[in-house]
């Protein structure tokens, strides 16, 4: 072994995963993620934070209250001790910070028992993120130069600490933040009123912070126990206590174009997850219910054949960024490098096609400048049509368009098929049932393909959800099977759908 390796040894990381955005974790916490083989994640964690975990790791939910079995405290010390004895990389990650209300000395004390190297990584704490999503300056300074956090002293939850003092807190100059509130705020609302809070003090109760249904309820310590029971609240939520929560300006995050809304993604893979990323980030609840699924063609040779005689055609034709990525990376790894594309020319369909050209170095000669379908392209390419050699990259099932005219505008067409579509069996059933409950807003339909495979997978549910489709062609073909969308994106792009829908 070089000087400089050291041995391997597991050790554990305590990760603050904080309050469930997936974008609020800190650098170091995705490090840590990223080169582990175990991840022991809280139920308030965001799972979407686990895709920073490699593809092997274990991933271990240790249980939601009230839904499956919550494992012990003993039981986490123990498996962490475990798996870092036999040299395992740890994560324990938790919401929040993993000091505030988040029993991190207990673990820590186990650690230390064992012998097993830790690291502690901060997060965002809840009392803090909902200050920023609901809009509180908690040291607002003309209003409070103090914040205590405090524990609503939930009864069930072992995490409440030793008896409050509320005559100190009821005197205590600033802001009051109560953690796990909810259950109890009848007693500790009283109990602060008795020790001489005024009553009428202005409370903000921010639920679900930082996540797309948060939710901001304005009230008093004298109204927010019964606030809460009316609207029967449940956790996970913030109480904010004192002037600072009456001054909130109105939320950045709720004002959000498409906040409150749900949106289901049926893009497939890669391309799905960057939708939903976007839509998220407008404000929406995006759920990801591919109806088709991409892959390699069932035959290579085509492909193969037309790689080793490129030198024969003017023109390569890409209908899709799949189209783009499939073909490449079949060049790249069976047939040397770029250089074997020599002096040919290169159309995409639309600017998300042309992008993934340029993921390779590649720039379009042809691109149309805005609309995303093969009557533009076709458009483009027809008037040097003539006499030419065009390679067109497909999928395995689509329009033939644009075969069709170049063929007509006396072209010499050879068609490859470069990856497979197919569709998607059996819809998500938690997100079938959301749909026939009426709790999405909207379906994406980002091509007739999926037009079709949405059909099959939801039948008439499809009718209590509006439909956003992405062109006119997809438009058309929802409507053969009787099905109208409400809106239709102007340019023909997931950037012009999500702006139809935000626009109607
Ligand atoms: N370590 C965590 C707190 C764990 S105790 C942290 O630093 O945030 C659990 C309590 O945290 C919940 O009962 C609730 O009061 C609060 N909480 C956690 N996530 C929250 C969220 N997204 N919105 C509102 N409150 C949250």
């Amino acid at each position: 072994m070089p000087a400089h390796q050291l041995p391997a040894e597991g050790r554990v990381f305590l990760v603050g995963a904080g309050p469930g955005d997936p974008g609020l974790i800190t650098l170091r916490g995705v490090e840590c993620l990223r080169r582990c083989d175990v991840v022991l994640y809280d139920y308030l964690v965001n799972p979407r934070i686990l895709r920073h975990a490699p593809p092997h790791a274990e991933r271990v939910c240790l249980g939601r209250h009230g839904r499956d079995r919550i494992m012990p405290q003993q039981e986490i010390n123990d498996r962490m001790v475990a798996d870092a004895r036999v040299g395992r990389t740890v994560v324990r990650l938790k919401g929040g910070d993993p000091a505030i209300f988040g029993r991190v000395a207990e673990e820590v004390q186990a650690l230390r028992e064992a012998g097993i190297p830790y690291e502690i990584v901060p997060g965002i704490t809840a009392a803090l993120a909902a200050g920023s999503h609901a809009g509180i300056a908690v040291t607002d300074r003309d209003l409070a130069s103090a914040v205590a956090l405090v524990t609503g002293h939930q009864q069930e939850d072992e995490e409440a600490g030793p008896e409050l003092e509320y005559t100190a807190l009821a005197a205590f100059p600033g802001t009051l933040v109560f953690y796990m509130g909810v259950t109890m705020a009848e007693s500790w609302s009283r109990a602060l009123i008795a020790a001489g809070k005024d009553s009428a003090t202005p409370v903000a109760i921010v639920r679900r912070c930082t996540w797309p249904d948060q939710e901001t309820i304005a009230c008093t310590l004298g109204t927010v126990a019964e606030e809460i029971a009316r609207r029967k609240l449940r956790p996970p939520a913030i109480v904010i206590v004192g002037p600072v929560s009456q001054a909130r300006v109105v939320s950045w995050f709720e004002e959000r174009p498409l906040f409150g809304q749900t949106v289901l993604v049926t893009r497939p893979g890669e391309q799905g997850e960057e939708m939903a990323d976007r839509l998220h980030e407008l404000g929406a609840t995006a759920l990801l219910q591919p109806a088709i699924v991409i892959g390699e063609p069932d035959d290579w040779g085509p492909v193969d054949a037309a790689l080793a005689r490129l030198a024969d055609f003017d023109w390569i034709v890409f209908s899709s960024a799949n189209g783009v990525q499939y073909f490449m990376d079949r060049l790249l790894s069976r047939h040397g490098d770029v250089r074997k594309l020599g002096p040919v020319r290169l159309a995409a369909i639309g600017p998300r096609t042309a992008e993934s050209l340029a993921d390779y170095l590649l720039k379009s000669d042809a691109t149309p400048p805005e609309e995303f379908r093969a009557e533009s392209l076709a458009a483009e390419l027809v008037a040097q049509a003539a006499g030419r050699r065009f390679l067109l990259i497909r999928a395995s099932r689509g329009r033939e368009v644009l075969a069709e005219s170049l063929t007509a505008a006396g072209a010499s067409v050879t068609q490859v098929v470069a990856y497979s579509s197919q569709d998607v069996a059996a819809p998500d059933p938690e997100i079938a049932t959301a749909l026939e409950e009426g709790r999405i807003d909207w379906v994406t339909v980002t091509s007739s393909a999926i037009a079709r495979s949405l059909v099959n997978l939801f039948g008439e549910n499809l009718r209590k959800a509006k439909l956003a489709s992405i062109s006119p062609v997809t438009s058309d073909t929802l409507r053969e099977f009787g099905y109208s969308p409400a809106a239709e994106a102007k340019s023909y792009t997931i950037e012009g759908l999500i702006e139809a829908i935000y626009s109607s």
